[in-house]
């Protein structure tokens, strides 16, 4: 008899979403998430060794899942995770009134973050990140992107890449970075925003050769970067073999995704004031849709993105917690339960949205995102008797057992790493 590392017994739902590695996934329905009654997943060196009822495979280390749902570990596709300080004193803001262009036109929103990031020292931002990331694995996100974006200039810019990457190579949480020095216009450029955009030019040869991102980002909005400067920065990104993604359409409608569609983005995030030609061309383009519920949540904004017209219209749809100052959550499954409450997508598509899409959205579709031989023993364990719990009973945390490159990671809603 073959013999595994781990096998996880009788779920009584396995989540597996077998076959979906190839292209970000549309018309989604409960035939996409593949599901076995009753299925076992065996796992060895780090990979899923296989997947079916009542495997015949022998293990010194077996998981009784009965009862529960076992299901790929989320991946989390738009974070900015790298950040000093906190922003509560914002809430009041919010409370009387003020818009996030306002608080950031009175020195709040990401000028403070700024302000506290550029203060911070490497071990600083290690620290903090690396307990938020404690959480988000405790919560079942297995991958995460992080962009970088509160620095502003070369040198801290480059000190929080290279911060990800040390927490890359010391954490169990896979992280992907992207570089979104274009997230703001510091003070020290204010009025100068195309001399800004022709400082992170500058900074792309090295990045790429130093291989210290995947992704290059940028916020095209109203006072911040206009739809030319995005395709600026992103086609010099392109030709330096970085992956373009997008802010686009948050508050203001600049164009942002029709841009996105144009160039051949990866992604385009956010998407909450975008029009129905707008969907359809990204549609039509490739271009998968991050979706954020969590930051007009956190920002009271009535606007969130429509989720529907974008599925009608052709689109892949992803889910990120967007995590950052503004919009603090690590949990994937509170997004899985605002994506179903207020965007009004179905449990499928937000469980969906939330792996393997997700896992498109960041080139990994690949590694991770589903439950499939060969592919990243990236598993999570979550004490609901079927996925449908995910969205319908939210607030808290259901996640029992984490498993990341074969290893248990979390095992009865502790850490063990
Ligand atoms: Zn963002």
């Amino acid at each position: 008899m073959t013999s595994a590392d781990l096998i996880l017994k009788n779920a009584n739902q396995v989540i597996t979403l077998a076959g979906t590695s190839d292209r970000p996934l549309k018309g989604i329905d409960t035939n996409t998430l593949n599901i076995i009654e009753g299925g076992d997943v065996a796992v060895k060196d780090g990979l899923i060794l296989e997947v079916g009822k009542d495997l015949q495979i022998g293990s010194d280390k077996v998981i009784d899942c009965t009862g529960k749902t076992v299901m790929p570990g989320f991946v989390d596709p738009h974070t900015h995770l790298i950040f000093a300080g906190s922003r509560e004193n914002e809430l009041g803001m919010k409370l009387e009134g003020k818009t996030y262009l306002e608080i950031l036109a009175a020195g709040g929103g990401i000028q403070r973050s700024m302000g506290a990031t550029r203060k911070a020292d490497k071990a600083q931002l290690m620290t903090e990140a690396k307990k938020r990331l404690d959480t988000m694995l405790l919560f079942g996100t297995t991958t995460v992107e992080a962009k970088s974006g509160y620095g502003l200039n070369r040198d801290h810019e480059i000190k929080i890449l290279e911060v990800i990457q040390a927490l890359d190579e010391t954490h169990p949480i896979d992280l992907i970075p992207t570089f979104m020095g274009a997230h703001s216009i510091p003070p020290e450029h204010k009025g100068n925003p195309d001399g800004f955009i022709d400082l992170m030019i500058s900074m792309l040869p090295g990045i790429s050769e130093m291989k210290l991102a995947e992704f290059c980002d940028i916020f095209c909005e109203k006072n911040v970067f206009t739809r030319e400067q995005s395709e600026r920065l992103l086609r010099a990104a392109q030709e330096h073999g970085l992956g373009a993604k997008i802010h686009a359409d948050e508050i203001e409608n600049l164009g942002g995704s029709d841009l996105a569609a144009e160039i051949g983005a990866i992604s385009a995030e956010h998407l909450a004031v975008t029009n129905d030609m707008q969907m359809k061309k990204m549609g039509d383009a490739g271009v998968i849709g991050v979706l954020l519920p969590g930051t007009p949540y956190a920002l009271m904004e009535e606007h969130y993105p429509r989720a529907r017209a974008m599925i009608e219209n052709g689109m892949a749809l992803a889910l990120a917690t967007d995590l950052n100052p503004n919009c603090w959550t690590e949990s994937m499954q509170f997004i899985i339960s605002l994506a179903c409450y207020n965007l009004k997508m179905t449990p499928e598509e937000a469980v969906v949205g939330a792996t393997i899409n997700a896992a498109h959205a960041i080139n990994r579709s690949r590694v991770v995102g589903s439950i499939e031989a060969g592919k990243q023993a990236d598993i999570i364990v979550l004490d609901i008797p079927n996925y449908e719990h995910l969205p319908y009973h939210f607030g808290v945390n259901h996640v029992e057992t984490v498993i990341k490159k074969g290893d248990i990671v979390v095992y009865d809603s502790r850490p063990v790493f």
